[in-house]
C-alpha cells in the first residue's frame, strides 16, 4: 500500500512508543557494549537491550550456533516428537540451577513463562488432590509480563486497567512497609521479615487451603529496581511451607548472572518450586524463556494415568531447536568468561560510581546489586516522569542508553563492562541530572 508511511505499518500503541514515533530512535548494529543508530552514532548500551543482552552484542559464537542449527535442524515439534538439543540443554540449565529445580519447561517468552508457571501451580494441587488451592498471590508493583495471569498477579494496576476483570481471586502482598527513599542503600534495605509476613494476613482472610502460589520477583524490575529488603524472601519461604503454599520467583530479569550469581534465588539463598525465565537464557538473540521446577511438582505431574488429556499446556515452538543452539551457546560464554561473578566483581565500583551522584539536585534514592542499578528522582510539580524522560534524553542524545520508568532510571549493563564504561554512564547521567533541574 503506497499511503502507507512506513512508521505507520508497524503498530505498538502502547505507552512510550507514541512518542517514538515522534521521534524515532533507530538501532541499526551492535558490538560488543554498543548500538549504532541509523546515523552511525555509537550509543552505550546501558541496559542489555531490554535486561537480556547479558553477554554483550554481536557474539560470533552465538550466531554462528544459530547459522548451523537452522541449517541442520530447523524445527522439531515439541509434542510426541524431541531433538536432542533441548535435552541437552535442559541438563545444563538444570545443573546451574538451584539444587531441587531439576526439570524445564520451554516457552517463548517471559509472559509465556509466567502463564506456565501459574498453570503448573494450579494444576499441581488438583494433581495432589486439593482441588480447592485456586487463590495466588501475588505483589503491588510486581511485573509479571503482559498476559491474562501475569496482569492479574502483577501489581501495576496500569497495565490491567484496560483490558476486564481479569483472573478471580488474587491478592497482592504490600510493596514497602515505609518508603526506603533517601536511603542510598549499599547492600539491602532492612525490614524484610515484618514485610513478609503481610502474608500470614492474607492467609488469615482466606485460609491457606484455598491458596494455591505465591509470585513474585526477587528483585522488582519493571515496577522501579527495588531490592527486596533483609529477611523478606527468607520469611515468604518459611510461611508458604507451614501451610502448603507454592513459591514462584519470577527471574526473568535476575537470571544468568544480573545480580552477581546464576540465578537471585542463589544469590540470596532462597529456593523457589518454580522459577520463571527468559531474557538472558539466549542472550536475547532468539526469544525463548524457561519454567524451572522442583523434583516434588515434576513427580506429581509424571505419576498417575499416561494419558492425562484433561491436563494439555505447551507451545508450537516450546524447545526450539534453533533457541536452544543460541540458549546453549550463550551458556558456554556465560560460563567461560565467569560473567556471573563479573557481575560481583564489579558491584562495588558500579555502587561507587553510582553513588557519586548522590548530592546532584532531586536525587533521592540509589541502589544497586551486581549489575542492576536505578536512580531515583523527585517528581517535578504535576509532571510526574518528565523529570526521568529529561535525563533520558538527555543520555540517548549523549550516546548513553539508559531506561526510564517515569522518575526512576534503571541501568543493567551487558555484565562484560568495563570500568570505562561505567564512568561514560555516570557522566552522561550527572549532566542529565543537572540539566533537568532547570
Ligand atoms: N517477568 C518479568 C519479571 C519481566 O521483567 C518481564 C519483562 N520485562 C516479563 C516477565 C515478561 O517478559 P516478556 O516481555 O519476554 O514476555
Amino acid at each position: 500500500n503506497s499511503n502507507t508511511q512506513p512508521l505507520d505499518a508497524f503498530w505498538m500503541p502502547f505507552t512510550a512508543n507514541r512518542q517514538f514515533k515522534k521521534q524515532p530512535r533507530m538501532l541499526t548494529s551492535a558490538e560488543g557494549m554498543y548500538y549504532q543508530d541509523d546515523k552511525g552514532r555509537p550509543v552505550l548500551d546501558g541496559c542489555a537491550g531490554l535486561w537480556c543482552v547479558n553477554a554483550g552484542h554481536g557474539r560470533k559464537e552465538i550466531s554462528e550456533a544459530v547459522a548451523r542449527q537452522v541449517a541442520k535442524l530447523d524445527y522439531a515439534p515439541p509434542f510426541q516428537m524431541g531433538h536432542p538439543l533441548a535435552f541437552e540443554f535442559a541438563e545444563r540449565l538444570a545443573a546451574i540451577a538451584p539444587e531441587k529445580l531439576n526439570h524445564i519447561f520451554f516457552t517463548n517468552s517471559g509472559s509465556e513463562s509466567v502463564e506456565t508457571a501459574l498453570k503448573i501451580a494450579l494444576g499441581y494441587h488438583r494433581l495432589k488432590g486439593d482441588a480447592t488451592r485456586q487463590r495466588l498471590v501475588g505483589r503491588e508493583r510486581g511485573y509479571h509480563g503482559v498476559n491474562f495471569g501475569g496482569i492479574s498477579v502483577g501489581g501495576i494496576g496500569n497495565n490491567r486497567k484496560m483490558f476486564g476483570a481479569g483472573l478471580s481471586g488474587i491478592d497482592h502482598l504490600p510493596h514497602t512497609l515505609n518508603i526506603n527513599l533517601n536511603a542510598f542503600t549499599k547492600g539491602l534495605p532492612e525490614h524484610g521479615v515484618e514485610l513478609a509476613d503481610a502474608l500470614e494476613q492474607i492467609i488469615a482472610l482466606h485460609d491457606a487451603s484455598n491458596i494455591a502460589a505465591v509470585i513474585v520477583e526477587p528483585m522488582s524490575g519493571s515496577g522501579g529496581v527495588i531490592m527486596p529488603p533483609k529477611g523478606y524472601l527468607q520469611r515468604l519461604r518459611e510461611i508458604t511451607r507451614k501451610h502448603g503454599i507454592l513459591l514462584i520467583f519470577d527471574e526473568v530479569i535476575t537470571g544468568f548472572g544480573r545480580v552477581g550469581k546464576a540465578f537471585a534465588s542463589t544469590r540470596w539463598g532462597v529456593e523457589p518450586d518454580i522459577m520463571t525465565t527468559a531474557k538472558g537464557l539466549t542472550n536475547g538473540v532468539i526469544p525463548m524463556g524457561a519454567v524451572f521446577v522442583s523434583d516434588e511438582i515434576h513427580d506429581a505431574f509424571m505419576t498417575g494415568p499416561e494419558n492425562m488429556i484433561e491436563l494439555f499446556h505447551g507451545y508450537t515452538y516450546s524447545g526450539h531447536p534453533v533457541a536452544c543452539a543460541a540458549g546453549l551457546a550463550a551458556l558456554d560464554i556465560y560460563e567461560k568468561e565467569n560473567l556471573f561473578d563479573r557481575a560481583i566483581e564489579m558491584e562495588d565500583k558500579f555502587a561507587e560510581s553510582l553513588l557519586s551522584m548522590k548530592e546532584l539536585p532531586n536525587v533521592i534514592d540509589i541502589r544497586n546489586t551486581g549489575l542492576v542499578a536505578a536512580i531515583e528522582l523527585t517528581p517535578e510539580a504535576d509532571k510526574p516522569g518528565e523529570r526521568g524522560h529529561k535525563v533520558f534524553k538527555h543520555c540517548y542524545e549523549n550516546g548513553v542508553l539508559v531506561r526510564w520508568t517515569g522518575d526512576i532510571l534503571a541501568m543493567s549493563p551487558p555484565l562484560i563492562i568495563e570500568p570505562a564504561h561505567i564512568d561514560q554512564m555516570v557522566s552522561a547521567l550527572r549532566e542529565g541530572i543537572l540539566i533537568a533541574n532547570n
